[in-house]
């Protein structure tokens, strides 16, 4: 369930530091340290799981939560309500997808444009 030279892990073992924006049985989010946008956060399941490409049908409650709970957490973060605000969410998956940390993270963006990056 847990991968020890992860650094995702230790961040939800609370090994790393990190800034947390929510927890639940499931799933742990905290902002990002290099972060995109006025709002950047990560929402990451507990359990390791390396890439979305690694997801399947046991997976879809777990995923189902992190889609369901994102909006909730970017309007409780500052994003503003759609249609003018609203934010951008991110799974960057295997080396050409982007993907640096190998332990499935969904990237939630928003904030007033323009943002430092993308
Ligand atoms: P990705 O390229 O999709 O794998 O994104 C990994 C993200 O994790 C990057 O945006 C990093 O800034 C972020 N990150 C890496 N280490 C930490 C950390 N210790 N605390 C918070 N965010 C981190
Ligand atoms: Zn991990």
């Amino acid at each position: 369930m847990t991968d020890d030279n992860c650094v995702f892990c230790k961040i939800i073992a609370g090994k790393i530091p990190s800034k947390k924006v929510h927890e639940d049985e499931l799933v742990y989010a905290f902002h990002d340290i290099n972060p995109w946008a006025p709002i950047h956060f990560l929402i990451v399941p507990k359990a390791h799981i390396a890439s979305m490409a690694h997801v399947g049908p046991e997976h879809a409650a777990l995923l189902a939560h992190m889609m369901t709970l994102a909006p909730k957490l970017a309007a409780q973060a500052g994003c503003g309500a759609y249609p003018e605000g609203g934010f951008r969410i991110v799974v960057n998956t295997g080396a050409e997808g982007g993907q640096e940390v190998h332990h499935l993270h969904m990237h939630v963006m928003g904030g007033p444009r323009p943002w430092y990056k993308g």
